[in-house]
């Protein structure tokens, strides 16, 4: 059995498989979430249940937070009954959810205060790669806090790269956003034309992932949008939070982003057609509207 006591806190698409892979690798689990019902998975397998993240920090030597955007990870962190509450010297927080790099070293700042100190570490590699531990983790904060909890980002995944100070993961993750959003552009776009043209695009992906045009994106999610299969690894809004904090971060640096920009509009267009729940495959669906052609089968 692992001696560190770690807490997880959000178990959403990503934080569930995330600890469930902790729970297998034998360290002691106690987890928290928002909406209870999806902790039942993780009792079953042995974690302990947590009323609050103040009683999730009661509990743990590290704790993971997976959640949504900036302000929530404020709110657990430092809001009421939160992790602050129970902060005690050397614990460690580690923020593995896509947020704000200034909100990041404002959380950062504060923790430190009360002797916390904080990774930012956010993961690529989509809900698949949460699930086989295969994630690609970007971290920022101290190198020292960085290589006393490398096992545990070991165990979540498997290229670990230290990035530099805090916001630096945060910042890195943004730039994949950045790579991510206008490669699955290209991938709804040579898709249209594909279809629009009469070729079998299952033999399409087939050829192109064995080329230059090949990515992750194109091998993961092409078969999806080609069976119409619009089910989210990771939802439309959730990437529309993450360009939104693209385009504020580059806003800050004075830098134009014309393609991220382009993108973020097209995904408005699938949130309008009411798929912002859905997986960000579900891009074709803009396209789909906007050169009235169906590429889809449903
Ligand atoms: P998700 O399925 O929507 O899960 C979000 C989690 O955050 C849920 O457990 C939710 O609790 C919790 N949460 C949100 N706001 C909260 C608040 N104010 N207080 C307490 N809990 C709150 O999202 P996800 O796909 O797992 O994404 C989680 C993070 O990972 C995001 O920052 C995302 O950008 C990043 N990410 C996702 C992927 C992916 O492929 N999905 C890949 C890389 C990175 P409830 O259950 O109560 O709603």
């Amino acid at each position: 059995m692992m001696e560190m006591k770690i807490g997880f806190i959000g178990l959403g698409l990503m934080g569930k498989p995330m600890a469930i892979n902790l729970i297998k690798a034998g360290y002691p689990l106690t987890v928290w979430n928002r909406t209870t019902s999806k902790m039942t998975e993780l009792l079953a397998l042995g974690a302990k249940g947590a009323r609050s993240p103040k009683e999730v920090a009661e509990n743990s030597d590290t704790v993971i937070t997976m959640l949504t955007d900036s302000p929530d990870v404020e709110q657990v962190v430092l809001g009421p009954d939160g992790i602050i509450e129970a902060a005690k010297e050397g614990m460690v927080l580690i923020d593995m959810s896509t947020i704000s790099p200034q909100t990041t070293r404002k959380i950062a700042e504060e923790l430190s205060r009360k002797g916390v100190e904080m990774l930012d570490a956010p993961v690529t590699g989509g809900q698949i790669g949460a699930i086989n531990a295969t994630l690609s983790i970007m971290v920022g904060g101290k190198e020292e806090v960085y290589e006393k909890c490398r096992p545990i980002f070991q165990t979540l995944g498997k290229k670990v790269t230290y990035m530099g100070t805090h916001g630096s993961g945060q910042i890195t993750k943004l730039c994949n956003q950045i790579m991510c959003v206008l490669n699955i552009q290209g991938i709804c776009e040579g898709l249209m034309l594909g279809a629009k043209a009469g070729l079998d695009l299952n033999k399409l992906i087939e050829v192109l992932t064995g080329g230059a045009a090949n990515s992750w994106q194109l091998a993961n999610l092409g078969p999806k949008i080609v069976k119409g299969d619009l089910e989210p690894g990771f939802k439309i809004k959730t990437q529309q939070k993450d360009l939104r904090l693209v385009l504020e971060t580059a806003a800050e640096y004075s830098l134009p982003l014309p393609g991220t920009a382009l993108v973020n509009q097209i995904l408005r267009i699938a949130e309008a057609e009411g798929y912002s729940e859905k997986g960000t495959q579900a891009a074709i669906k803009a396209m789909e509207k906007i050169s009235g052609y169906r590429v889809t089968p449903t």
